[in-house]
């Protein structure tokens, strides 16, 4: 019979009480297998030993020290350990505690390091449609959802957006002749001599959009973008708060697309959600314009209570090492291929539009049913977790998924068996 997707999921969530590894155990009993990672974020797998024996360590010697005018050697350490790891020259830092706050931090250092430089005409920025940038007004105003802008503006004043279609992101990296994008790049080309280059700040995107659909760049499009900045004297800034740490195979996106931006966001998999943290890494010009240039720390009053919290260090370190001393990052890049090949195999079922990853960064597109937008994804997400116990997110009228790194080959087996099954259940 086929299956009859119900409004239960959404009405009656179904309490998760305690998390291990890849899975999550709901208060009914059951346990199920966490195929999106918490909320793209618990890369290292839940209650990773190396996490909470670090955090547990933390609180017995220093719960709070502020980082302003003063510090603590958990969060120098941490910055650091960051720089080894960002793309070469990013050797600078600044604490957030969330990827909301990283990209309003990055957007006025964006705006702050013109200033220094005596560029004060430089305000505008250029976000792209169909991109998340979280819910601070910043975010909300150069993040490509309508429905957001409309909601809470007028937002930021010059703020515009880089066009951003399905199109552009379907098929991106299908196993055919790779589409290129870098026609599609020289749209910033014409925003530009729209509004002045001179009156513009920073570029912002979302290296591979990830709440809005999973959106891989097609090939050549963050080169060309980079280019294009790197001409009119824009800074390039790159939201990795889902993509960085691993997620895409590579420490970051921007390794793996060989582009460098002038400052990247963070947040999510740098503590393994363990506790609250972003980090907004960028050059040391970038930095030095916004702390020590002619707009001073002091007078900018930037910075959070809790920027660098002794806790979230603790965390974020243990995280790291995960990543790289145990090995995860390259794991993420091992499976992946097996991980395409799952995906690959949906391709081609009733009412599947495209597959599309990167790492273990995953969508599947479906058709959208007349009943409404996301209600077929949605349906299909309902029929894994009820029928199969796998958690997948859907996002629009996409199923995503970032599973932890931790996982193996036959948990991957396990979430595309299940989500063919759903697919099939749910073909209208
Ligand atoms: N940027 C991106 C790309 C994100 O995916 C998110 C969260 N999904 C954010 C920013 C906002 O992060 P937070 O929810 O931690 O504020």
């Amino acid at each position: 019979m086929p299956f009859t997707p119900n409004r239960k999921f959404k009405q009656s969530p179904r309490l998760i009480v305690a998390g291990e590894g890849l899975h999550y155990d709901l208060a009914d009993g059951r346990r199920v297998l966490d195929a999106i990672a918490g909320l793209w974020c618990v890369n290292a797998g839940h209650r990773n030993p190396r996490v909470s024996a670090a955090m547990k360590a933390q609180i017995d010697v220093l719960d709070y020290a502020s980082n302003f005018q003063i510090g603590h050697p958990a969060a120098f350490k941490l910055a650091q350990r960051l720089a080894q790891m960002a793309p070469a020259g990013m050797d600078h830092v600044f604490f957030t505690n969330s990827g909301s706050e990283s990209v309003d931090t990055a957007l006025k250092i964006a705006v702050a390091y013109h200033r220094a430089r005596g560029d004060a005409g430089r305000y505008r920025l250029i976000g792209r449609e169909r991109s998340y940038h979280g819910v601070g007004f910043g975010g909300i105003s150069v993040g490509g959802i309508g429905r957001q802008r409309s909601t809470f503006g007028p937002l930021l004043n010059g703020v515009d957006h880089l066009p951003h279609t399905l199109d552009l992101a379907r098929n991106a990296f299908s196993r055919g002749e790779p589409p290129h994008g870098i026609d599609k790049a020289d749209a910033l080309e014409a925003l530009v001599s729209l509004h002045d280059a001179s009156t513009i700040a920073a570029v912002i995107v979302e290296p591979v959009a990830g709440s809005t659909g999973v959106l891989p760049p097609p090939r050549g499009y963050l080169k060309r973008l980079r280019e294009i900045c790197d001409k009119h004297g824009i800074l390039l800034i790159f939201d990795e708060v889902i993509t960085g740490f691993g997620r895409v195979g590579r420490n970051f996106a921007s390794d793996l697309f060989g582009v460098t931006p002038d400052l990247i966001t963070t947040a999510k998999g740098l503590t393994n959600g363990a506790v609250p943290m972003g980090a907004v890494l960028m050059r040391g010009a970038v930095h030095d314009a916004f702390m020590q240039g002619n707009v001073s720390a002091v007078e900018l009053s930037h910075g959070y209570t809790y920027s660098g919290h002794p806790l979230a260090c603790a965390a974020a370190m243990a995280t790291l090492d995960a990543y790289t001393e145990d090995g995860l990052i390259a794991r993420a890049a091992e499976l992946s291929p097996y991980f395409e090949d799952g995906l690959h195999s949906l391709r081609g079922l009733p009412g599947v539009i495209d597959v599309r990853n990167v790492g273990l960064l995953a969508g599947i597109e479906l058709q959208g049913w007349a009943s409404g937008p996301g209600t077929h994804a949605q349906a299909v997400a309902q029929h894994c977790l009820d029928e199969s116990g796998v958690l997948v997110r859907s996002v629009g009228d996409t199923i995503a998924l970032s599973p932890p790194f931790t996982l193996e080959r036959r948990h991957i087996d396990q979430i595309i068996d299940s989500l063919r099954a759903a697919i099939a259940q749910t073909a209208q």
